[in-house]
């Protein structure tokens, strides 16, 4: 037998994390070799001491602190310097990134610039930086293998289609989408739905922002980059449906007319496990499909009149250059301040519509710049956000 895979995880303590420790436990040809997380550090050490591993980085300086306190025989890095030396020092096969949000970007930049192949939970790094993200994969020879299920599903019908055959037979890709909490609501109802409202998912367990970005179907438009990104399809060629089952999660349309489909139950365990073992398959404790007993399946149209983040999402990949990237960091205002409970559920798509709106994209040219177009998109937002709070929902 060969020897195990070796495996970092950044974001160990949010929900995939948590999930992706539970696929390693499961798997004698896995090694954890590190962990991290932002501020948990609690939950963190828990975990490396259960896990044998005594590598671990902290991105809130003060929380490595309280880390380093508690267990001096751990090594515990600090910072996003430290969670840079953490991957550059890792030894690691794989990195799976499951940070959140675009704090997620320069940790996919280090592991892609060492080569290591990267199981990607973060899709803010291919929606802030796609081209610049996926030429790095390309010039270092990593490769990039999703965990988002909608692009899990299409990483594996890509796959065996170009394997049998051959390129260019692939006309159209479908992401579906469970169209969250609010589905059938109006725009109206919208105005008044609290915070519990939007953290409640009907089909998928996650964390707090992407259930958030669930509800107001952004999660689909930073899907629709991603998938652009990844699978290098344009735009035009990317649909979204709405099927509120959450049991096919991709469908790939060939040049002969057929579709194949993913199908499986909601449980982030599959694509995790596809990511850290690709191209290997292995058994799985998770719930089998039957199709006689779901009974059917339903697809409808977005509404796109109620839930306008997935069409500013279009219109920023339209754009290109730093709009994504602008789009994305004024999505992670508005949801943190939605979470805070500082505005209103319809506010989210105002205060990206407005920082997109007073911004002009520029050309990506360097990491740099992506830093920078995140920076003052925040700024911009957070000023929209005093707009919103000042001035009642109009629509
Ligand atoms: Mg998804």
């Amino acid at each position: 037998m060969s020897r195990a895979r070796r495996i970092l995880i950044l974001g160990s303590t949010g929900s995939i994390g948590v999930q992706a420790l539970s696929v390693i436990a499961q798997s004698d040809e896995l090694e954890l070799v590190g962990l991290s997380a932002r501020s948990s550090w609690e939950t963190l050490l828990e975990q490396a001491r259960e896990f044998g591993t005594r590598r671990v980085a902290l991105s809130d300086a003060q929380a490595a602190d309280h880390a380093a306190g508690a267990w001096p025989d751990c090594e515990v890095l600090a910072g996003s310097e430290g969670v840079a030396e953490l991957i550059v020092e890792s030894g690691a096969d794989v990195v799976l990134n499951a940070i959140v949000g675009s704090a997620g970007l320069g940790p996919t930049i280090a592991t892609l610039g060492e080569g290591i192949d990267l199981a990607l939970a973060n899709k803010e790094s291919l929606v802030a930086g796609g081209e610049l993200v996926t030429a790095l994969a390309q010039a270092t020879g990593a490769q990039i293998i999703p965990v988002d299920s909608e692009h899990a599903a299409l990483h594996q019908l890509i796959a065996a289609e170009r394997a049998t055959a051959g390129p260019g037979t692939i006309e159209r890709l479908t992401i579906t989408a469970s169209g969250g909490p609010f589905r059938g609501m109006s725009r109206e109802q919208l105005g008044s739905v609290s915070i519990a409202d939007a953290l409640a998912h009907p089909t998928w367990e996650m964390g707090g922002k992407i259930t958030i970005d669930s509800s107001t179907l952004m999660n689909k438009g930073l899907e629709l980059i991603e998938a652009h990104h990844l699978f290098d399809v344009a735009y035009d060629r990317i649909d979204v449906v709405v099927h509120p089952q959450s049991i096919v999660h991709g469908c790939v349309a060939l040049c002969d007319g057929a579709v194949i489909a993913h199908l499986g139950h909601p449980d982030m365990r599959v694509p995790i496990a596809y990511a850290l073992h690709h191209p290997e398959r292995v058994e799985l404790p998770v719930a089998r499909l039957d199709l006689a007993a779901i009974g059917s399946l339903t697809f409808e149209p977005v509404d796109l009149e109620t839930f306008p983040c997935l069409g500013l999402a279009r219109a920023a990949a339209a754009a290109g250059g730093t709009a994504p990237c602008i789009l994305n960091a004024a999505n992670e205002v508005a949801v943190h301040a939605f979470l805070a409970g500082s505005i209103p559920f319809t506010a989210i798509a105002q205060v990206i519509e407005t920082t997109l709106a007073s911004i002009d994209a520029r050309p990506l040219a360097e990491f740099e710049a992506l830093f920078a177009a995140d920076r003052e998109a925040r700024e911009v937002a957070r000023a929209a956000l005093d707009q919103v709070r000042s001035v009642p929902d109009r629509a």
